[in-house]
């Protein structure tokens, strides 16, 4: 068995609050700052970190908050090691780990590198310029705070703000845009809205736990993106009538008890408990602009150069999903992952 070098173990501990506490002071003044500490953000202050600046990331929920919200029995539909960053090990029995996986891994691949990782801190607003950024902060009590920073980057990523269909009866209680566990659906009508992976996965899941599942579509059939093991399955579940699909068909309404489709033969009425809109998300564009950051182009692609990620604002640099505007589908952790060494690499050049 292959012996590790001491220092490649990850160490569970985080780091300590002498450490916390000299850091916390007003006057401390960090080289970087992140905001967002998901796979990017944590690539990006490994990186950065290892280049020799002193940087704290801040995330306003957990360590790889959007990936703790994502369905609890998820599997990745990526093969462990291309989820990996600062070259640890990703080991995994299963050829797709599972989200379980993946927070652990995350975790200690944080703590492996004892980066200062503030969270439960949403960054509220940033001031200043390049080479003395001031970011404020409020954390989940309400507390504000502020960091004072000479360069920052962006990786809040997209999945905190679900695309809207704006129909009446969307803020109903029995709507979500957000699928997490099948349990409670169990002998209820579920409606199940979107064509792709996620739209397919929740489908499958209610059905499997005893929801009666209505799956509508807009376009004439599942996505053609839908991944290579999933799209037999659901496709096999419609074509035996086990799950119900609409397709060519849009909500146009969602009451307590019913939905309203517009179908190809006019509106139906369909007896209704819950709604599951996987309409996808997209990236707090207006976060970005308070920043000044400027978007191009109809996908609102953030001005950014492609070598370095710096944006059109001197000093704030973009990484993750949110380099690609709307076109979430084109940034993963697969690629976004090498952001962090790109960017790292731009700063040491600047110094
Ligand atoms: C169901 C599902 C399955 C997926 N499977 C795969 C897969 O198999 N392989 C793959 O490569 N990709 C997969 N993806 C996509 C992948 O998870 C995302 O592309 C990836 O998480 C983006 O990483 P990120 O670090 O840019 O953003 P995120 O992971 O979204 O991290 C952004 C972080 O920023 C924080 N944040 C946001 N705003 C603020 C603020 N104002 N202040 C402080 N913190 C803030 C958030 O809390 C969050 O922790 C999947 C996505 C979904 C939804």
């Amino acid at each position: 068995m292959a012996d590790f070098p001491a220092d490649s173990i990850p160490d569970a501990k985080p780091s300590s609050t002498l450490e916390r506490e000299r850091a916390n002071s007003p006057d401390a003044l960090y080289d970087v700052l992140v905001i967002g500490a998901g796979p990017t953000g944590l690539a990006c202050a490994i990186e950065v970190q290892k280049a020799g600046f002193k940087v704290v990331a801040v995330d306003k929920g957990c360590i790889c908050n959007s990936l703790f919200h994502y369905p609890s029995h998820m599997t990745f539909f990526t093969t462990p090691e291309l989820l990996e960053i600062g070259n640890i090990p990703f080991p995994s029995p299963n050829p797709k780990p599972t989200r379980n996986e993946a927070l652990q891994y995350y975790r200690l691949v944080a703590a492996h590198y004892k980066l200062d990782v503030r969270q439960y801190e949403r960054v509220e607003s940033v001031a200043g310029a390049d080479g003395h950024f001031m970011v404020h902060t409020e954390d989940r009590f309400g507390r504000r705070g502020q960091l004072k920073t000479r360069k920052l980057i962006v990786s809040t990523g997209y999945y905190d703000l679900p695309n809207l269909m704006h129909i009446p009866g969307e803020n109903l209680s029995k709507v979500h845009h957000y699928y997490n566990d099948p349990h409670p659906y169990f002998d209820t009508d579920v409606m199940v809205i979107g064509g792709k992976n996620s739209a397919a996965i929740a489908a499958l899941e209610l059905w499997r736990s005893g929801a009666r599942v209505t799956l509508v579509h807009r376009h004439e059939a599942m996505h053609r993106h839908v991944k290579y093991w999933i799209k037999p399955d659901i496709e096999n579940r419609i074509k035996n009538g086990e799950i119900k699909a609409c397709f060519h068909t849009e909500v146009v309404e969602i009451a307590e008890d019913s939905v309203v489709l517009k179908t190809p033969h006019g509106l139906q009425t369909v007896k209704n408990d819950f709604v599951f809109a996987m309409t996808g998300y997209h990236p707090d564009f207006s976060f970005l602009q308070s920043m000044g950051v400027r978007f191009e182009g109809p996908d609102k692609l953030p001005v950014c150069n492609p070598q370095t990620l710096e944006s059109n604002v001197p000093g704030i640099f973009l990484a993750g999903v949110i380099v690609a505007g709307s076109r979430t589908n084109e940034i993963f952790i697969e690629n976004g992952r090498f952001h962090g060494g790109q960017i790292a690499r731009a700063l040491l050049a600047q110094n």
